[in-house]
């Protein structure tokens, strides 16, 4: 398994040029720049701030593998339609490369760079034997069907199989993918490699998945929440918070939210939100959204937009849905006092300045979605080790990084007077320029 590359790249396969070596370093921030270009603005600032040397900048800056492939996918009809897929690996200096892969419309070459970028940074942060990775197929699932995404599941897989590996690159499910995605990806990858479970993490738990993977990116948050609200002297019952997204981060943090005390009073996804300054029963949210698709029409509630949830007076906003959904366009309506980044770049670097400046508590993606991929370090290893652990015994060891990393960051922002990001990000890049400088890279 260790080291295994598998021939030749297959037909349709283009790689694409890596970004100019270490991407180019903005002065100002504006709304307009792209994901990769937010998550390389923050990358600078704090280099500047760590005294990092060029070279070490252009090296961890810049991606290390981008590849893009063709995926023809045969459709139910018989006819065909290719799509683009892309897996980047960011860096690899602390480990295989790691992260999950996204089906989305805009799912394009630099989305995944900046989520791979943003990898490269969480692993580090939280502590976890990884380097950075992402992966992305340009398709709106909605117009497949279920056939349809296996098949180009396994297309997908295929056409990146001989850059990934136990020890190279291990997939897991982001946005519009899950447990049964990666079962597909398992699937294709065996066929050609045996049985191999370590190759994805995210799997349905029948087939070597972790207990508590599932809800394990909403219960990091909830932990990171739950830490930030004890910092500001206060506690759970006392505070309301709204939700963009339900899908997998979203509905387990309204739902563990909700268990751990606060009055979750509004959630929403692509077709829109709802509100209940009573609070929501998450529980009831979560049957209707199996019945109907949707939180919309959740009897009881009142509709409200995605924007308007965004601007709610509540103390905890938790975007957990899309990156760049708060801009220098809705920064100074935000209302919450606390913002916890579930989702990956929901704010811009311009927004985040203003959020910032008006006193506004940002909990970084890096931080406080970590909990998914921390717990995807214990599926590999309970792979590796084809041993099973108990679901107390993750969530037990997922506080323990959870709190650690948190203390680390909250500790650095007071001791270097940043911000919660910019003191992430500083611990992140140290530890990444040290593995580096140590293996010679630089
Ligand atoms: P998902 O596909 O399970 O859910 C996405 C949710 O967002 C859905 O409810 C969808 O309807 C909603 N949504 C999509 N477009 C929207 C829009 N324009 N406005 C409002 N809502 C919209 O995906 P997920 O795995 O829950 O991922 C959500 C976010 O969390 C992403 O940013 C992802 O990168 C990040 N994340 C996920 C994990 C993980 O373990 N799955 C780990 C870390 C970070």
């Amino acid at each position: 398994m260790r080291g295994q590359v598998w021939g030749p790249p297959p037909r349709g396969t283009v790689w694409v040029e890596p970004i100019a070596q270490g991407g180019t370093q903005v002065a100002e921030p504006s709304d307009e720049m792209t994901p990769f270009e937010a998550v390389t603005f923050i990358f600078h600032e704090v280099a500047d701030q760590l005294g990092l040397d060029d070279a070490t900048r252009a090296v961890l800056s810049g991606t290390y593998r981008e590849i893009r492939v063709q995926i023809p996918l045969q459709r139910d009809d018989g006819s065909v339609t290719p799509f683009w897929g892309y897996r980047v690996q960011h860096n690899g200096a602390r480990g295989p490369y790691k992260g999950g892969v996204r089906y989305h419309p805009h799912a394009d070459l630099d989305e995944v760079r900046a989520l791979a970028s943003l990898m490269t940074w969480k692993t580090a942060l939280v502590d976890v034997p990884f380097g950075g990775a992402k992966g992305g197929v340009q398709v709106d699932p909605a117009e497949l069907s279920m056939r349809e995404m296996e098949r180009l599941t396994r297309r997908y897989m295929a056409q990146v199989s001989y850059i990934v590996g136990v020890y190279r690159d291990i997939m897991a499910p982001d946005v519009n993918t899950n447990a049964q995605t990666m079962a597909w990806m398992m699937d294709a990858y065996g066929q050609r490699s045996g049985h191999t479970p370590a190759i994805v993490t995210g799997k349905p738990v029948a087939l070597g998945g972790s207990l508590g993977r599932e809800a394990a990116t909403g219960r990091g948050a909830v932990m990171i929440t739950d830490e930030a609200v004890r910092d500001l002297g206060r506690s759970p019952g006392d505070l309301t918070m709204a939700i963009q997204g339900f899908g997998n981060v979203g509905s387990w943090t309204a739902r563990l939210a909700a268990e751990s005390g606060y009055r979750v009073v509004a959630v929403s996804d692509v077709r829109g939100g709802i509100v209940d300054e009573k609070g929501l029963d998450v529980q009831a949210v979560a049957a209707h959204v199996r019945e109907a698709g949707s939180v919309v029409g959740f009897e009881g509630a009142e509709p409200l937009d995605n924007s308007e949830l965004l601007e709610l007076g509540v103390d905890i906003l938790v975007p957990a849905a899309l990156g760049g959904v708060i801009t220098s366009a809705n920064a100074d309506r935000i209302a919450a006092k606390l913002v916890v980044e579930a989702a990956n770049g929901p704010v811009t670097p311009l927004a985040d300045r203003i959020l910032v400046d008006r006193g506004v508590t940002v909990q970084p993606d890096i931080l406080a979605n970590a909990g998914g991929v921390t717990v995807s370090y214990f599926e590999w290893t309970q792979n590796i080790q084809q041993f099973s652990w108990t679901e107390e015994r993750v969530n037990t060891e997922l506080g323990t990084h959870m709190r650690s990393a948190y203390a680390q960051v909250r500790d650095r922002a007071a001791s270097q007077g940043t911000d919660l990001r910019h003191a992430a990000f500083a611990i992140a890049v140290d530890r990444v320029a040290t593995a580096a400088h140590l293996r010679g890279y630089v």
